[in-house]
């Protein structure tokens, strides 16, 4: 068990700027205390499992500095989550009573054209991110979810959105804009929005870091490889391409997500199988990407049936290595030069061989693969040799502490 005295002086020492960063889901709720300044986590946890099961049986975890626990408990939405949440904050610290928290920071997936920095949440904030529902339909829901939990849970306190759109708000036109007609760009919001902006943002910062240079000065391409994966173009510290577009589901080969596909297969489908919209919908966000083409939607299992001799696990991997191949090659061009390469993410941290498939490929551009280094890369690592023309890193990922950096720009105006 935590000791208290212990935490406080955990707590005394980064008494700077702690903040709350909340991510909800649409059935979980995660949390950190960090410290906004130089990122140290004080705290971290997550209730999973929210409502399902008629709410009967969430699970929780709670893990400080020195312990870890886990709990099941009833839990039908979001605000009995919070409950769960703070209720561990109390028993096994550190107490947020005591943490000086200077804000909570809450992941917002839409911010459409509107939001394009943090802003602190209002009556006005809430209504725009919820008119925003439309454009994120699986995300903003259960993000307004857990706004309002915390906000009633804390209500002594500023509460800060930021969105993963964000970092993409400098697009050039050439990149964000669909070729559709000019009504549904104009009245519909259809257009390339671009998302793990937290994420693209801190590796890239990270990245211009380790290649010792001013981040202004750097052309680099960030490859986020989770459940959830995109690849974003950063130029000077500003994002100018990016894979995902009016939603999460363009780009890259994802756990359960297509990434690009011909818009035709929607009406072909329609036609040919008598598939509603609704139900392509769903088919889109659970039965496409790995799991549509070998039965698993998680990439170690993809790997594991891969070394069994699954064909279908091994065109799945081919397919994800060709298009990230692709798109770092377009992205290379598009920034007319190309000074380094980031993995981040669950496989883009773990998956050395698809690393080293991908790097193998990208000779053409004088990349040049460090076997070893690459097959025992653990934290930020550099996977090239010195001889490489472009150098490749893994930088695993912070969005929890680049949020709340980001936010500290509005929270100590
Ligand atoms: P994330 O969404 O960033 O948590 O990443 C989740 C993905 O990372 C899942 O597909 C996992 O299978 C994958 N992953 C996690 N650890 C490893 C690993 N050691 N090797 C390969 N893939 C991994």
């Amino acid at each position: 068990m935590d000791s208290a005295g212990g935490l406080v002086s955990d707590l005394t020492q980064h008494a700077g700027d702690p903040v709350l960063v909340v991510n909800a889901g649409s059935s979980s709720l995660k949390y950190e205390l960090l410290a906004a300044g130089d990122g140290t986590r004080m705290a971290r946890g997550a209730v999973e499992r929210i409502g399902e099961d008629g709410g009967a049986q969430a699970e929780a975890w709670h893990e400080t500095s020195r312990s870890r626990h886990e709990t099941s408990d009833a839990c039908a939405d979001h605000h009995a989550a919070m409950d769960i949440a703070l209720r561990a904050f109390a028993t096994h610290g550190p107490r947020l009573e005591q943490a000086g928290l200077v804000g909570v920071v809450h992941r917002v997936v839409h911010g459409g054209d509107r939001f394009v920095d943090p802003v602190v949440i209002d009556p006005d904030v809430l209504a725009a991110i919820e008119a925003l529902v439309p454009l994120a339909p699986l995300h903003n829901p259960a993000n307004l979810d857990g706004i309002r939990a915390a906000q009633a849970a804390l209500p002594d306190l500023t509460h800060v959105a930021v969105f993963d759109t964000a970092f993409h708000h400098t697009l050039p036109a050439a990149a964000s804009t669909f070729a559709v007609p000019r009504p549904w760009r104009q009245q519909w919001g259809v257009r390339r929005y671009g998302f793990h902006g937290p994420s693209h943002a801190y590796v890239a910062r990270r990245t211009a870091a380790l290649l010792g240079r001013d981040p202004a000065d750097c052309k680099l391409v960030v490859l986020h490889l989770g459940n959830g994966a995109s690849a974003c173009a950063v130029d000077g510290g500003r994002s100018v391409d990016t894979s995902m577009g009016l939603s999460p589901l363009d780009g890259l080969v994802m756990g359960t997500r297509p990434g690009w596909l011909d818009p035709a297969v929607a009406g072909h489908l329609a036609r040919l199988a008598g598939m509603s919209i609704d139900e392509f919908d769903h088919a889109l966000a659970h039965d496409c990407g790995l799991q549509g083409l070998c039965g698993h939607n998680d990439f170690r299992a993809v790997m594991d049936a891969c070394r069994d001799g699954d064909p279908d696990a091994d065109l799945a991997v081919e397919i994800v290595v060709h298009r990230l191949v692709g798109v770092t090659g377009a992205y290379a061009a598009t920034l007319g030069r190309l000074d380094a390469i980031a993995f981040t993410a669950g496989i883009g941290e773990h998956a050395a061989d698809l690393r080293a498939a991908v790097l193998d490929r990208l000779g053409i551009f004088g990349v040049e693969l460090d076997v070893a280094a690459n097959a025992a890369a653990s934290g930020e690592t550099r996977i090239t040799t010195t001889k490489s023309a472009v150098a490749a890193y893994v930088v695993p990922t912070n969005e929890a502490w680049e949020m709340a950096r980001s936010a500290l720009t509005v929270l100590t105006r």
